[in-house]
């Protein structure tokens, strides 16, 4: 099905993420061959410490691979996205400024502050900057966490509570499916992809669960996709009703084609508490 956008989202935005998400999932793929992590106890990780995983387990990343998945990111960006092919270049050509074992810790821990020094010294966007040190980094953090996936689902929310963060990366979410055989809502982290249940009529960034000042709003052509929202903390959260399709959709994609609903949200004053 073609979805018909209420406002106009820039030419080709979503193919470019499909082309993204399709190269990194041959990407993890690739890496996987020569991927042996430790087990993890990501339940009693996540219990004892109640901080995201990875805040408390070594990520078990080769600099090497990374550094070479990160330059091929650049050529693939300078191929799909010919506006910004002179800012890959700027990079590619100052490679040697950039740590590769330092990048993907000052991201995970948001180093804002990190990045616009970098990007200034190398004198580059700092926008464009993460998004390349994000996007390369995601094979590996997905390969990571995918054994952990179902231990993680069907945990019941019973050893996480803070609904709006992913219990493995610690990455902000505020997207979710409503489960087709049940309707149970899980939340979906679109770094690594893990996904954490969370109770239906609640707002996961304040726990405000009175049905009273929760909503929902849709767009008429397409009642698969819902905005749930709160008045308590004017948050909002996307939702894919897995029942009015019957089946599993890609949640990354869902995500990324769903911008307008966001908008609309925005639009009508509620906030995705993205930066909080
Ligand atoms: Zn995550
Ligand atoms: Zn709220």
């Amino acid at each position: 099905m073609k979805r018909q956008f209420p406002v106009s989202l820039p030419e080709g935005y979503v193919d470019f993420f499909k082309n993204l998400e399709t190269w990194q999932n041959k990407q993890q793929i690739k890496l996987k061959k020569s991927y042996s992590p430790a087990g993890i106890d990501v339940l009693k990780a996540l219990v004892n410490t109640n901080k995201p995983v990875i805040q408390s387990v070594d990520f078990p990343l080769d600099v090497n691979q990374y550094k070479s998945l990160y330059q091929e990111l650049l050529l693939l960006l300078k191929d799909y996205r010919p506006e910004i092919a002179g800012v890959m270049d700027k990079i590619l050509e100052k490679l040697e400024h950039l740590d590769f074992g330092l990048l993907p810790v000052k991201l995970l821990e948001a180093d804002q502050q990190y990045f616009s020094e970098l990007s200034a010294r190398i004198d580059v966007p700092t926008e464009l900057l993460i998004f390349t040190v994000d996007h390369s980094l995601r094979p590996f953090l997905r390969l990571w966490a995918e054994p952990h996936y179902t231990e993680i689902a069907e945990d019941e929310f019973k050893s996480w509570s803070f609904a709006n963060v992913c219990p493995f990366c610690g990455s902000k979410s505020h997207f979710s499916r409503l489960r087709a055989t049940d309707g149970r809502r899980f939340m979906f982290c679109d770094h690594c992809f893990t996904e954490w249940e969370t109770r239906n009529i609640y707002c996961v960034h304040c726990g405000n669960s009175n049905p009273d000042t929760i909503q929902y709003l849709t767009v008429e052509e397409d009642l698969a996709y819902q905005i749930y929202t709160c008045e308590e903390c004017k948050g909002y959260l996307k939702t894919f009703d897995e029942r009015h399709k019957g089946d599993k959709t890609d949640l990354f994609i869902a995500n990324i084609e769903t911008v307008y609903l966001d908008m609309l949200a925005q639009e009508k004053g509620y906030n995705s508490h993205d930066n909080d």
